[in-house]
């Protein structure tokens, strides 16, 4: 017997490739399959191009330079790289980070690798709408404050963070700012160069293209950022990430990233019509509460707290018909709960009940509907 798929409603964890994506790739799997880096051939500067020209299409998304941006495997890799890179060597008198209790735990858990290497973090809270405040974020700045670290949208309530005046205030301060960008890349304007960000890492998986491909934003000028490698070899990506460059997958990277740009206005209004609809109509016929509704969100995420549940595990309940998620999927075996719902100060039980709803590209109304169908179901 054929099993009858969910309706995917995941997309904050993960996207389908596009077909155009695949179309655009797939050449570079069997006939261009030259090393990018093999500057002698004909193969060789194929791939080279190709993978400039797909370089050049993620730069114009989120405004920087070709030179500015470095591919790695994906954002947790960019992360990695920008919060080691640029914390070696140790400098005693600038070992002091600032970042929030919401990031993403490849944030959270490359600072507490950090913390044991002698580096001083200070992590903020956030408000029960999973705010910062940014007078907060002004009080914790010392002299030896190196880096200010926060995420531009949250992976599982979809709240957007005040990113231009976090750059303002980095700015100001001469402090490096950081931007995890994973979650608004292709989906909201994101502008490197307005909002003062110095390095911001994002993933093609988020935005329909590849998985094992994301990039790096490195700043080159007011100031210049330099970052020590953390994997070194043959000197690619101008030394700062060395190994054979992933051809098909920054060429996918580089068709999604041009997707989205050409889609964003109309497929943000099109998310955000088909989100309120979703959540109307739970309102509608149930008690429920929406986590960060009283904040700017994205356009595609929805984090709900089905009150009138009374089963035995909500997600599994879900599951049958919609794939949604507890929180982010990495933390989805966690039976701790959510520590971004922790820290807006959700109590246990409440986060039992809680569901991140993500649409995408391919959701439909009648997607919608059926979801919604399903979820009174499993509350009657
Ligand atoms: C998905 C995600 C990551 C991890 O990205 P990968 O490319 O899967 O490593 C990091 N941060 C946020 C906010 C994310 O949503």
């Amino acid at each position: 017997m054929a099993i009858t798929l969910p309706i995917y409603l995941d997309y904050a964890s993960t996207t389908p490739v596009d077909e155009e994506v695949l179309s655009a790739m797939l050449p570079y799997f069997t006939h261009h399959y030259g090393n990018a880096a093999s500057r002698i051939h004909a193969f060789g500067w194929m791939a080279e191009e190709a993978v400039e020209i797909a370089r050049e299409a993620i730069a114009s998304l989120i405004h920087c330079t070709k030179e500015e941006l470095i591919f790695t495997s994906g954002a947790t890799e960019s992360i990695n790289l920008a919060l080691r890179g640029i914390t070696e060597p140790f400098s005693s008198n600038k070992n002091h980070i600032i970042s929030f209790a919401t990031e993403h735990k490849a944030v959270l858990d490359t600072l507490y690798e950090l913390e044991k290497k002698g580096y001083d973090i200070t992590l903020l809270p956030v408000d029960s709408n999973g705010q910062i405040d940014l007078t907060m974020l002004h009080d914790a700045i010392r002299d030896e404050t190196l880096l200010i670290s926060c995420m531009y949208a949250n992976n599982e309530t979809g709240i957007i963070h005040p990113i231009q005046q976090i750059g303002a205030i980095a700015k100001e301060k001469n402090i490096y700012f950081f931007c995890d960008a994973t979650q608004a890349v292709g989906k909201i304007p994101v502008d490197v160069a307005s909002e003062h960000i110095d390095i911001m890492a994002f993933s093609s998986h988020k935005i329909y293209g590849p998985k094992g491909i994301g990039a790096l934003y490195i700043r080159r000028k007011n100031p210049r950022v330099t970052l020590t490698p953390q994997i070194t070899g043959g000197g690619q990506e101008r030394n700062i990430r060395s190994g054979t460059m992933n051809v098909p997958g920054i060429v996918g990277f580089g068709k999604a990233a041009s997707l989205c740009m050409e889609q964003m206005d109309e497929e943000s209004k099109r998310l955000t019509a088909l989100r309120d609809l979703l959540e109307n109509a739970c309102k509608d016929s149930m008690k429920i509460c929406i986590h960060g509704s009283n904040t700017t969100r994205l356009p595609n995420i929805s984090n709900i707290c089905l009150k009138e549940y009374r089963g035995s595990g909500l997600i599994p309940d879900l599951c049958n018909k919609i794939a949604v998620s507890s929180g982010s999927a990495c933390n989805s075996g966690n039976l701790n709960g959510s520590h971004v719902l922790k820290a807006m100060g959700i109590d246990k039980d409440d986060m039992k009940k809680t569901v991140r709803i993500s649409l995408g590209r391919m959701t439909t109304e009648d997607d919608l509907n059926r979801a919604i169908e399903h979820i009174r179901s499993i509350i009657n």
